[in-house]
């Protein structure tokens, strides 16, 4: 028997995005550099993490980042390996990082796409080989980044506003 009182006005609605692996719009995913975009699942600008799938299309590298809270990674395709670890994820591979972990993601020559579901807490500081900051990522900077792709693909500014909580 199902809950038989109303839903709260406090609990905000669900995100359900089914299909995380079917093709889709290409408008979608939103770039990030070369080789490199993602598709936001849930953006929460509230509490300040976010979960995204990321996309690695030929052998590409994501620069150098240190995080300031913990990530959770499942790999939904592909492989993909750290230049400061001596372990590979590969499809079907869960991974927790902890809160200051400095690492380079790697994609291998032979893997032609990588996508992997990463839940990020806090935020990421891409930093050079001694840790010096140049540069960070979080829910808002992604949010920023989602809506001014949507916007300028045609799908409109709002368009991210469902993965946001
Ligand atoms: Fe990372």
């Amino acid at each position: 028997m199902p809950y038989q009182l109303p839903p709260s006005p406090d609990v905000s609605t669900d995100v359900i995005v089914p299909g995380l692996l079917d093709d889709v719009d290409e408008r979608l995913w939103v770039p990030q550099s070369e080789h490199v975009s993602f598709r936001p699942l849930l953006l929460s600008a509230s509490q300040g993490y976010y979960v995204n799938l990321l996309r690695v299309r030929r052998s590409g590298v994501l620069s150098r980042h240190r995080h300031a809270g913990p990530v959770h990674a499942h790999v939904l395709r592909g492989r993909w390996f750290y230049l400061e670890h001596d372990w590979v994820a590969e499809t079907g591979t869960y991974a927790y990082e902890s809160p200051g972990e400095v690492h380079t993601l790697i994609v291998p020559d032979d893997v032609s796409e990588m996508i992997t579901l990463f839940h990020v807490t806090g935020g990421l500081v891409y930093v050079d080989p001694y840790g010096v900051p140049i540069g960070y990522e979080d829910a808002h900077t992604k949010l920023a980044l989602a809506r001014r792709h949507y916007t300028d693909v045609g799908l409109g500014a709002d368009h991210v506003d469902q993965f946001v909580r």
